[in-house]
């Protein structure tokens, strides 16, 4: 159930109904917007009556949700969704760049790549320290170690760190070293890692798992909101099909179907999406213009002695045109479109 307060309901009203869903033992997510707020309810197993809100001072509407899902919906809260990451942020009007390796694998090479990605002027460094291989005799990142040089990367640059927890020690570990906590496309539904990502204060990337649906892509983002953290960022990263010239299928047109559905923002990473050093500034050419808050891209010094997804990295020179390239057609999106 959803209940919106009227434009000029007071902060002591919307309280009173927040009070009064805590009482019937249900969690209220009060979503402050640009004209009215909305308060969600979850924590109910069936319905809840709406009589008991209906007739409550400063309460407009009282709407029984039918959707499985409450929080990410626009129904809940027309405006997107602003997620803060320190001082920078996604969603706003700004096209996010998130650009890193794959993995931390030394100090020398981190450094090298982070000091391009600062020129480019993107304000977040990616890199993950723990790496979730298909094979466990590949490399699997350089752990706690690695986390400390992401965490010396922002302390020179001011770059802002994201970063893969696998598991719940793993996000004890980025609240410590990182900015934003990145959930991989294997852990989609790691439920309780995303309840835990959900308790933290650090906003977290959702990725869309390899083989998910719009829907439980959403859910998975619900998680992480009944818990109250409601700083989500989702990222569409190619799903799995019988196509065999990518390592997976791009999803595009989630972009689009996310937006008419979600107020949360929605980034993409053309790196993991396509598996192809060369499809890598297409494509994301094309997430820009079809309105992608941001790119999440896989850069390194050398690409050809990475220990992770080298085929996919693009070199130093290929990342600065690729910004390049995007800013421009991000310039010239808003300029005709409003998305
Ligand atoms: C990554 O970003 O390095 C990664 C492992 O991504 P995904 O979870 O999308 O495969
Ligand atoms: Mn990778």
């Amino acid at each position: 159930m959803l209940i919106v307060m009227q434009v000029d309901a007071a902060e002591r009203q919307i309280s009173e109904v927040v009070s009064v869903i805590m009482e019937l033992g249900f969690k209220a997510h009060p979503m402050p917007g640009a004209t009215r707020t909305a308060i969600g309810i979850t924590g109910n197993q069936g319905a809840v009556e709406a009589t008991r809100f209906e007739n409550m001072p400063g309460v407009a509407e009282v709407i029984r949700v039918t959707k499985p899902y409450k929080l990410i919906t626009l129904d809940l809260q027309p405006e997107k969704t602003i997620v803060h990451v320190g001082d920078a942020t996604i969603g706003g009007d700004e096209l996010a760049i998130i650009a890193g390796p794959c993995a931390i694998e030394s100090r020398a090479q981190a450094f090298a790549v982070a000091e391009t990605v600062h020129k480019s002027g993107a304000r977040f460094f990616r890199g993950g320290a723990y790496k979730p291989r298909t094979s466990p005799y590949d490399f699997q990142g350089l752990g706690e170690e690695g986390l400390k040089i992401l965490a010396e990367v922002r302390d020179v640059y001011g770059l802002k760190i994201v970063t893969e927890a696998l598991d719940e020690a793993g996000v004890d570990l980025v609240e410590c070293y990182g900015d934003m906590i990145q959930i991989g496309a294997r852990n989609m539904q790691n439920f309780s890692l995303l309840r835990r990502a959900g308790r933290s204060p650090l906003p977290v990337l959702l990725k869309r798992g390899i083989a998910a649906t719009l829907d439980e892509w959403l859910l998975a983002a619900e998680y992480i909101m009944a818990e109250g953290n409601y700083q989500v960022v989702l990222c569409e990263r190619g799903i799995r099909t019988f196509a065999q010239h990518t390592r997976n299928t791009l999803d595009l047109a989630a972009i689009p179907a996310v937006r008419r559905i979600s107020h949360l923002p929605v980034i993409v990473d053309p790196s993991h999406g396509t598996g192809k050093n060369y499809m890598v500034t297409p494509l994301a050419r094309a997430a820009v213009a079809v309105g992608a808050d941001g790119l999440i891209i896989e850069v390194h010094d050398q690409p050809e002695r990475a220990l992770c997804d080298g085929p996919q990295a693009l070199t130093l020179e290929q990342y600065d045109q690729l910004v390049d390239e995007v800013r421009l057609i991000s310039e010239a999106s808003s300029a005709v479109l409003v998305i």
